[in-house]
């Protein structure tokens, strides 16, 4: 299981690489989860279990031989990977139909076949229905793994023919160990990427490698607090423009939760856990100008706008009711 080289869901791992070494893996998977909580990863994962070239099956994903390797980079020739042309966008009903000519050719060198779809919940209807139509009759060879951030956005049908794995948000231990343990991360660090990360590997993988995650949570907060100086108009004219880049919104609004959060560990004198660390004086400033029940009303009322983003209600006018109850 170690091969897989997934930090936490043991039980899942095992259950699907259980499933592998017996041959009686669903044909159509369906992994969900937020945003850089590991989706990819495990299916790939599990692309590499599926086509490796191992001869004991429980070896299988061996991590080093030649389809281990091109899997992992997304170059074997039986593995598709699709994704949306247009970020925020969904998979395109000609990328379906492009994945159902893939797989209706018979394997190049493994026995098997595999589809990842990402973002399932941002497909239109038509492209949803020829989906649909590959998941009723894949060929004997062929496994499709839909990746979604929730499967209650999804079309029920599509749900009822695959087999769900939901992958939830790790704990914070977990995480910091194996930055520590995998990535040689010093300690305080890691458990500060582990609270940043909001239980999810890949953003904590990614913020180690690319510094502009964490500028970019930076800058999140600087957004916020500029917010809160702005008159009415000014928040109104905000919001469109944030509807216009609804693809960035579901990140930026999760690290307003955690500004709000830092704000509410501050009125009840428990900074250990604070997540803005530079931004730290702005925050103070803010906690001593509210009460401990205006901070959870805007943590409550962030949290109900986040998930009916999920529902693809309407943005803008979602933003401009959020804003409004926001101090000023
Ligand atoms: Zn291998």
């Amino acid at each position: 299981m170690e091969n897989w080289g997934i930090v936490g869901y043991n039980w899942l791992v095992q259950q699907l690489q259980n499933a592998v070494v017996e041959g009686v893996l669903s044909q159509s998977l369906l992994i969900t989860g937020p945003e850089s909580v590991g989706k990819h990863t495990l299916a790939l994962a599990l692309a590499q279990a599926l086509l490796c070239e191992a001869v004991i099956p429980s070896q299988r994903p061996c991590g080093k031989c030649s389809a281990c390797r091109r899997t992992a980079s997304g170059v074997h020739p039986d593995l598709r990977l699709v994704e949306p042309e247009t970020p925020g966008r969904g998979v395109k009903i000609e990328q379906v139909r492009e994945m159902e000519r893939f797989l209706s050719l018979t394997p190049n060198e493994s026995a098997h076949k595999i589809a990842v779809i990402a973002d399932v919940e941002l497909m239109n209807s038509n492209a949803g229905n020829a989906l649909l139509k590959t998941l009723e009759e894949p060929p004997a060879y062929a496994y499709l793994i839909l990746l979604a951030t929730d499967a209650d956005t999804l079309l029920p049908t599509i749900v009822s023919r695959s087999q769900h794995f939901p992958l939830r948000p790790l704990d914070d231990a977990t995480i910091a160990h194996a930055l520590m343990e995998r990535w040689g991360v010093e300690e305080a660090q890691a458990w500060r990427l582990a609270r940043l990360s909001g239980g999810r590997m890949g953003w904590a993988v990614r913020a180690l490698t690319d510094p502009t995650h964490l500028q970019a949570m930076e800058a999140a907060l600087e957004k916020l607090l500029a917010l809160l100086q702005m008159d009415l108009p000014a928040r109104f004219e905000l919001a469109q423009t944030l509807a216009q880049n609804s693809a960035d919104l579901p990140q930026l609004l999760e690290y307003w939760r955690l500004g709000w959060r830092d704000v509410l560990l501050l009125q009840q004198a428990n900074p250990q856990e604070l997540m803005f660390l530079e931004q730290r004086a702005a925050l103070e400033a803010l906690a001593a100008r509210l009460d401990v029940a205006s901070t959870m009303r805007m943590l409550r009322t962030l949290t109900a706008t986040q998930a009916d983003l999920l529902r693809n209600a309407n943005t803008r006018l979602l933003l401009e009711t959020l804003f409004l109850d926001w101090p000023e």
